[in-house]
């Protein structure tokens, strides 16, 4: 059976569509991980007006976070992109290390590791902690919608809100139904993502969406093409830009998106499409040695301070 028809079989199961949600407001937004992404999602929110309580685990996340958030805010200012100071925008992110905090939010977008357990166990408490009206959105890479909706106990009001690296400059805003996303919760993030002047596409959800579906099987091309030594890094990268006009080469993509990253979709496709999506081994052992890219200075490339 084609995968639409599976899909829509699924939405169309007795009890599984729940009655239609009411609509809610969004003010008041909690974005959890203040890494690459979060503190950029927490940006792009604080840029179109909305209030934001970021929150990590430590201060000094929080505080790079904020760092970056201010050095990329100063950026945008100098080449005359912002339409007010960038203190003035700065001035509605909160920071906050209790979660509890996040309570007060219409919507909550979670930004943390990719990993399953982590992110299960944060839907869950989300969903005992937020009132019965609030949104619940993932900015994960690959991991099930429909499983995180079904541990925060209110999967008519998840979804996944899958923004691109880096936040303030990528466009595209990938919207993933769960199972038993309801239209009214898709239709609410689907506005607010163009209210972020971003533009939101809707997919269905299967492992790795259709980004990272599509985009992660090069990268892991590239690097095995490393491995096998057909050609050096620089090379790689070269014949992707200048050959298929990407901006950026595959491998300098990796390490900006995090070889950890990497690894944990690949992992997910591989468990969830079969053998032609296996991780590759130089990909798992520099993710053991720590080479993780650009944020820890060192990937298929190295980067200074
Ligand atoms: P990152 O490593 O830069 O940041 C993750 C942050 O989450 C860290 O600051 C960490 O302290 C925090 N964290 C971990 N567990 C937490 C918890 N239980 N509660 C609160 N904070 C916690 O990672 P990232 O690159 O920002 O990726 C975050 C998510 O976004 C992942 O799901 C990733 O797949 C997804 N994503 C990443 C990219 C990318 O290019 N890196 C692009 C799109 C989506």
């Amino acid at each position: 059976m084609p995968i639409g028809s599976l899909w829509w079989t699924l939405r169309q199961l007795p009890g599984q569509n729940k009655p239609e949600v009411s609509s809610v407001e969004i003010h008041r937004v909690g974005v959890v991980g203040a890494g690459q992404m979060g503190s950029g999602i927490a940006q792009v929110m604080a840029q179109a007006g909305l209030t934001v309580l970021l929150h990590d685990l430590k201060p000094e996340l929080l505080e790079r976070g904020l760092a970056s958030i201010q050095r990329s805010l100063l950026r945008l200012a100098e080449k005359g992109k912002l339409s007010e100071a960038p203190e003035a925008i700065v001035s509605r992110i909160h920071l906050s290390l209790d979660l509890n905090e996040l309570s007060a939010c219409e919507l909550v977008v979670e930004a943390i590791v990719e990993e399953e357990e982590a992110k299960m166990a944060l839907f869950r408490r989300l969903g005992e902690l937020l009132p019965p009206e609030a949104l619940l959105a993932s900015n994960t890479s690959s991991i099930p919608i429909t499983r995180l909706a079904q541990a925060s106990g209110r999967p008519e009001r998840c979804v996944g809100m899958h923004f691109m690296n880096p936040v303030p400059l990528m466009e595209l805003v990938e919207v993933i139904r769960g199972v038993r996303t309801s239209d009214e919760t898709a239709r609410t993030v689907v506005e607010l993502a163009r209210r972020l002047g971003k533009t939101p596409v809707e997919v269905q959800d299967y492992p790795g969406f259709v980004s990272n579906r599509i985009l992660m099987p090069m990268i892991n091309e590239a690097i095995e093409c490393l491995r096998e030594g057909v050609a050096t890094p620089e090379a790689i990268d070269t014949v992707m830009r200048l050959g298929m006009n990407h901006p950026m080469g595959p491998l300098a993509l990796a390490d900006l998106i995090g070889l950890d990253t990497c690894l944990a979709i690949m992992e997910v496709l591989h468990r969830g499409l079969g053998d032609k999506y296996r991780p590759s081994p130089l990909l798992r052992k520099m993710v053991e040695a720590g080479r993780l890219g650009r944020k820890s200075g060192e990937g298929f490339y190295r980067y200074g301070a």
